[in-house]
This record gives C-alpha cells, structure tokens and sequence, in this order.
C-alpha cells in the first residue's frame, strides 16, 4: 500500500488526503494547528464562498495568474463536481449574485466538516513538518524537527502567506526553494489599498458606482459595484478585484478613479443638475447638492470643482456646472501602496508553475513530490474561484499520488 503525506489540512490538503485515502492509499494528514480548516472557517465572511456555479472556461477567465495551468485540474474536477461533492454529503448549496454558491446554512463551519469528515479516515497528526526528505531525486519522507517519517509520497498544500495567523506561513514556499523548485516571490492579491489622500471619508460606503483603475492611459480595469473608504484608504469588492489586476509596481503609477452616477451619461447628469439648481437657484451651492451625492462627499467634490461653496446657485456657469459633472463622473483617487500581506485574501505567487505537472501536480524536479492550492503560483478574482483551485488540485494531486506505481 502507498503511504502518502499530506502536508496541511486547509481546502487543498483535505481534499487531496480524502482523495489519496479513497484511492487506496496509507495517508497521514499533518496539520500544524489543533483544528483542520482554520482558513476556510472565515471564508466568505463565515458564510464559505466555496465555488462558483459556471463552466470551465468562465472559471478559467476569472483566474488571474496562470490560467492556462488550471485547465487540466479544472476539466477534471469542476465547479460543477465541487457542488456534487459536498451536495452528496449532506451539505446543500445555493447560488447567489455572481453565481456565487454558498451552503444554504451560511455557515463555513459546514463546508470545514464535510472535508474533515470526508479526510477523516487518514491519520490526522497535528504536527509541524519542518523539511521534506529527498533521495536520489524522489522523496523518501518528511521531518517533524528531528523524527523522520519515511513516505513514499508528500503532498504539500501548505497553502500561502496571507492570515498567517490561520496556519499559512510559507513553509511550503520554503521547502519547494530548497528542493530547487523555483519560488515566485509572494505578493498580496485581493487586497484593500491605501491611498495618500479621502482619510476624512474613513467608513463611507458607496454601492452602485463604477471604479476604474488605469495605467499609462489604458483602462486596467472597470467594474460597477460597492467599495468602502476606510481609515487608511479604500476596500471593499471593486477595490479587492481591481487589487489583484494591478500587477506593475509602484502601485501609485495606476490611476484610479469613481463614477459617482454611473447610470447617468454626461448630458443627462447635466440635466439632472440643473433640475436640481433650479429647485435651489437662491441657495448657496454648498447647500444644492445634497439631493444628488452622500452627505460626506460634498466638500470633497465642492472643493474638487473649484466653485465657491458661498456662491450663489443661479450664478453658476455653465462652464462651472460642466466641471462639477466630470468630478462627479471621476473623483480621482491617489493609490500609494498595497496594504500588508497579512491583510490579503490570497497571496500571489508561489512555486512556479513551469516545474509542475499539471495534470498531476508532481513536481517536475522532484518525483513524489507533489503540491496544491494556493502554494502555487495561481491566483483568482472573488467568487469561490480561489477555493475551486485549491479543491480542483487537491483532487488532482490526491488521484495521482495514490495511482502512481512505487
Ligand atoms: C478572509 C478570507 C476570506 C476568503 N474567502 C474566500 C471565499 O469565500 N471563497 C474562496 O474561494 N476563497 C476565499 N478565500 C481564499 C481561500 O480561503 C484560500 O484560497 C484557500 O483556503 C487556500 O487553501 P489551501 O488549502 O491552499 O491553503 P490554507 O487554507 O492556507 O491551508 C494551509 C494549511 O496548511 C497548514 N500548514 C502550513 N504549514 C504547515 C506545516 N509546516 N506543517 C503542518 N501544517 C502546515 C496550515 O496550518 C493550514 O491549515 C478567502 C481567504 C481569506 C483570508
């Protein structure tokens, strides 16, 4: 019988090990915290976004890096699979906005059970693991500080550097680097952004707006949907998705701006003012916006506008009005930098994908050593696809090593 590894009982490790284990396969699941599933038990704000209801090639635009190398994992165990897998164990599911699919309890902590329930005939240690073990190219077995366990098989989801505080620290980064496995550094993706300027905005949260984020005049990224301002910058669903698509650095060569009336083209934003000027043509301009924007933004954009808060509404021009619009249709915002990678909802980077099989996830250095989730350098936009990854490689790694000849 093949012993088998797992090294971290997150999305990916549990998913491979039940599937090692189904397979046939001796399998030790070694995870560093007291309980399984840290990670997933805060998902989707407690609720666990754990897929996205839609095809293969949906999922695939939706993955930011390294899309290409998900195909086969994904073809193999889809989003549709995902749904079968925890339907088949007791746990419904359904789909929200954006084909977002939750468990129908909006509780995490059920999707953490039916993967622990479903792991649970491996042995389950709640060790460390503190290096893997290589002889003449292929894996022997794993270290705990100095106790060796000898396998014939490590599969590493040890997952990446974000909220380390649930157990993902990069070990699995370093173990790959010390195996020569190629490393790319781990950058924050998916994650709020300061800006060097709107502090007073601290807590403001505007839905129905478009935020566009542009870089040497050509648009990044443009999307309606709710952002927050926050007491160091901004957050929130756009902000998030527009941080995993700014890739260049410094992050202050984007430009970011929000359309405050999306709805509303140019003109018809025009004539929605001077309805509203009509209505207070003999009060100060600083008191004629409030029928149009939140109560906060007002001096910003007033200020913005460069027309005098004191001057009186029937002697605004034409031309001042004209200015007011184009505030209103872009209030620019100063990126500066991304918030820590502590404060990241997925971490970008990993081992690279070029050493890996993706059919198999082996290590295309090392034989038996495999890897899976978010210890790749693979990343997605919001949605459940972050989770498909990790469960669509976990499989793949948890088939493979159980069926390969030792
Ligand atoms: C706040 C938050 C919300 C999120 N919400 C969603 C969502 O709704 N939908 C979605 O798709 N994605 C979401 N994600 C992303 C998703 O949680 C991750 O992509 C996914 O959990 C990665 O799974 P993983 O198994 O690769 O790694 P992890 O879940 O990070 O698991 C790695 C495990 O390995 C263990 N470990 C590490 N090193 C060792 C070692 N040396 N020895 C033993 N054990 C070790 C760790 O303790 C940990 O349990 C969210 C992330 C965060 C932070």
């Amino acid at each position: 019988m093949k012993s088998i590894a797992v090294i971290g009982g997150g999305a990916a490790g549990l998913m491979a090990a039940g599937t090692a284990k189904e397979n046939g396969s001796a399998v030790t699941l070694f995870e560093k915290n007291a309980k399984l599933g840290r990670k997933i038990a805060i998902t989707g704000k407690g609720r666990c976004n754990v897929t996205n209801n839609c095809s293969e090639n949906e999922f695939l635009a939706n993955v930011v890096t390294n899309p290409r190398f998900m195909y086969s994992a994904v073809s193999a165990f889809s989003p549709a699979d995902v749904m079968d897998f925890f339907e088949s164990r007791k746990v419904p599911l359904k789909t929200e906005r954006g084909n977002r699919v939750f468990p129908v309890s909006d509780r995490a902590y059920d999707i953490v059970d039916a993967l622990g329930a479903y792991a649970s005939k491996c042995k389950i240690t709640h060790e460390v693991v503190t290096k893997i073990s290589v002889s003449d190219g292929s894996v022997n077995g794993v270290y705990v500080k100095d106790k060796f366990y000898p396998f014939d098989a490590v599969i590493v989801c040890t997952g990446g550097v974000s909220y380390p505080l649930t157990g993902s620290t990069g070990d699995g980064l370093s173990f790959a680097s010390e195996l020569g496995h190629t490393v790319i550094p781990p950058r924050a993706a998916l994650v709020p952004i300061e800006t060097d300027d709107r502090y007073e905005l601290a807590g403001l949260s505007l839905k129905n707006v478009t935020l566009t984020v542009s870089r040497d005049g050509k648009t990044v990224y443009s999307e309606l949907g709710e952002m927050l301002f926050t007491h160091f910058g901004i957050s929130g669903p756009l902000v998030l998705t527009a941080s995993s698509l700014m890739k260049q650095s410094p992050v202050s060569s984007y430009k970011m701006s929000i359309d405050l009336k999306p709805a509303l083209d140019h003109q018809s934003l025009d004539k929605r003012i001077i309805s509203d000027f009509d209505k207070y043509k003999n009060k100060n301009f600083g008191n004629a916006l409030g029928d149009l924007l939140p109560i906060r933004l007002i001096p910003l954009i007033i200020g913005m506008s460069k027309i005098s808060e004191y001057k009186k509404v029937y002697a605004i021009t034409k031309e001042e009005r004209q200015r007011l619009v184009s505030v209103i249709k872009a209030f620019p915002i100063s990126p500066v930098s991304f918030r820590p990678i502590d404060e990241a909802i997925i971490t970008s980077g990993g081992v690279s994908v070029k050493e890996i099989n993706p059919k198999t996830m082996e290590s295309k250095l090392v034989k038996n050593l495999y890897f899976a989730g978010e210890v790749i350098d693979v990343d997605a936009l919001t949605g459940g696809f972050n989770l498909q990854i990790a469960f669509s490689t976990g499989r793949a790694a948890g088939l493979a090593a159980s069926e390969q000849d030792y």
